[in-house]
């Protein structure tokens, strides 16, 4: 049994560790997806704008400034460097207009979108040849709103051909007849992309980790009662073989005490009579007590049955214990003078023979008891040099049929009902009782009852 739940849990690990996986991938995948879904979405909008000519006004600004600076530059009253200058100029003044066509924030829902575009080379080119005069190489930037320096992906890129007669509109793609060209390439980037997915994922990112929370809480739930009825079919299964048990010892004793009895021939004593007639007498007052211990009638406090009781009832029950346990050395301290008990005789004298039959039976040598009190409880203590309790078994200890599991469970006997007996009285009377120990250190058991 012990095996298969543990076979179960690490099913259950496992179960829940491939379902995080697969969850995981199909997030990451539809996170992918989302990511690239939007990246063309917003490149085609970006293409829609250049096309739909809302960027006409801007981009005529600088061309026609290129424009008359290569006619300058041809008749020499401008050095190649100076168009970089124009460039960086123009740069300055287009980029807040720019700005006002793309509003980062409301370009493509809600991502931050910004775009750019560059100048990557211009070129003077005399008709029909290949190769020109390059007054610029590299990346200066036109335009743009791209002011954080968000890493940027290529949207496009145009070649501006033109020449004196057309210098706005590119020339048809094949003409050799220009006599400039100038090369853009536009660029756009998205800040918080991944900020923007995971929000429109979190639907889904909530639904998955609450659902997988499920899924671990149900396997904890099945695990935890299995392992609880577990416990409890341990439990029954041992109070059986223990009860078994105590009941073969007197049963054995009558069956041959009332053969003896039966037997004709040779005839018996009286002594032996009388001696076999008390045989019959122990046991069946053992299996009285035994039966009393399963049953234990009466528990409840009964008004007519409630007496004080104070020390001198309590050193007569331990004088009576001591009777059957000679060899226990008992000590009694009244604390306080003239501490009184209210309860029922019957029920003290249970408390008191089970916490001292335990301390004697799980190897104490010796037992110290106390009795003290004040204006609103009483509280007696049994405490005892033995081998004491594991912490983790404490809590359990005053439960039914309960009892420490050490290797061979007949090597002490018992039936796990005397401390859940002591427990029992003691919530009757609206007190409790509890335990501290260390193992290898004594156990200390306290009654605290209220006045
Ligand atoms: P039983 O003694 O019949 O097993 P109890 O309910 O009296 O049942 O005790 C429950 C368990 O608590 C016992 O099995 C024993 O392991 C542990 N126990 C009780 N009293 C002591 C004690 N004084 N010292 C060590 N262990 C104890």
């Amino acid at each position: 049994m012990k095996q298969k739940i543990l076979y179960l849990t690490l099913g259950c690990i496992f179960s829940v560790i491939a379902l995080a996986c697969i969850q995981g991938y199909f997030i990451y995948n539809t996170y992918l997806l989302r990511a690239k879904e939007a990246n063309s979405a917003i490149t085609q909008k970006f293409l829609k704008l250049e096309t739909d000519g809302k960027l006409d006004s801007i981009n005529n600004s600088w061309m026609r400034k290129t424009f008359s600076f290569f006619e300058k530059y041809k008749r020499g009253e401008v050095s190649k460097d100076g168009y970089l200058k124009l460039i960086q100029q123009t740069g300055d003044s287009l980029s807040p207009v720019m700005n006002h066509y793309i509003e980062k924030q409301n370009f493509f829902e809600g991502y931050d979108v910004s775009y750019s575009n560059y100048v990557i080379s211009a070129t003077i080119v005399a008709p029909g040849q290949k190769t020109g005069d390059t007054l610029f190489a590299g990346k200066a930037l036109l335009f743009g709103n791209n002011t954080d320096g968000t890493p940027e992906t290529q949207a496009s890129q145009s070649n501006w051909r033109g020449n004196n007669r057309d210098f706005v509109n590119c020339l048809p793609s094949g003409d050799k007849n220009y006599d400039f060209e100038v090369v853009t390439s536009r660029y756009y980037s998205i800040a918080n992309w991944e900020r923007q997915v995971l929000y429109k994922l979190s639907g889904l990112l909530i639904f998955s980790v609450v659902l997988l929370g499920f899924v671990v809480l149900l396997f904890y739930l099945t695990i935890k009662n299995l392992i609880r009825q577990r416990k409890i079919a341990d439990v029954k299964t041992d109070f059986i073989n223990n009860i078994t048990h105590e009941f073969q010892t007197p049963l054995a004793a009558l069956d041959i005490a009332v053969k003896t009895l039966q037997r004709k021939d040779g005839g018996l004593s009286a002594e032996q009579n009388n001696n076999t007639l008390q045989i019959i007498d122990r046991q069946n007052k053992r299996m009285q007590k035994l039966f009393s211990q399963v049953t234990q009638a009466s528990l409840t406090p009964e008004a007519d049955k409630l007496h004080e009781l104070g020390y001198e009832d309590v050193v007569e029950i331990i004088n009576d214990f001591r009777l059957s346990h000679p060899e226990a050395v008992i000590h009694f301290r009244q604390e306080t003078e003239g501490t009184i008990l209210r309860m029922d005789k019957f029920h003290l004298n249970t408390i008191l023979v089970n916490l001292l039959d335990n301390a004697v039976k799980y190897g104490a040598t010796q037992v110290d008891i106390t009795l003290s009190g004040n204006n609103t409880a009483t509280h007696l203590t049994v405490k005892d040099n033995g081998p004491g309790i594991p912490a983790k078994e404490q809590r359990l200890l005053f439960d039914k049929f309960y009892r420490v599991q050490k290797g061979d469970i007949h090597t002490t006997k018992g039936l796990g009902l005397g401390l859940y007996y002591v427990k029992r009285i003691a919530d009757a009377y609206g007190g409790h009782a509890a335990v501290k120990s260390e193992e290898g250190n004594g156990a200390e058991f306290t009654l605290l009852l209220p006045v």
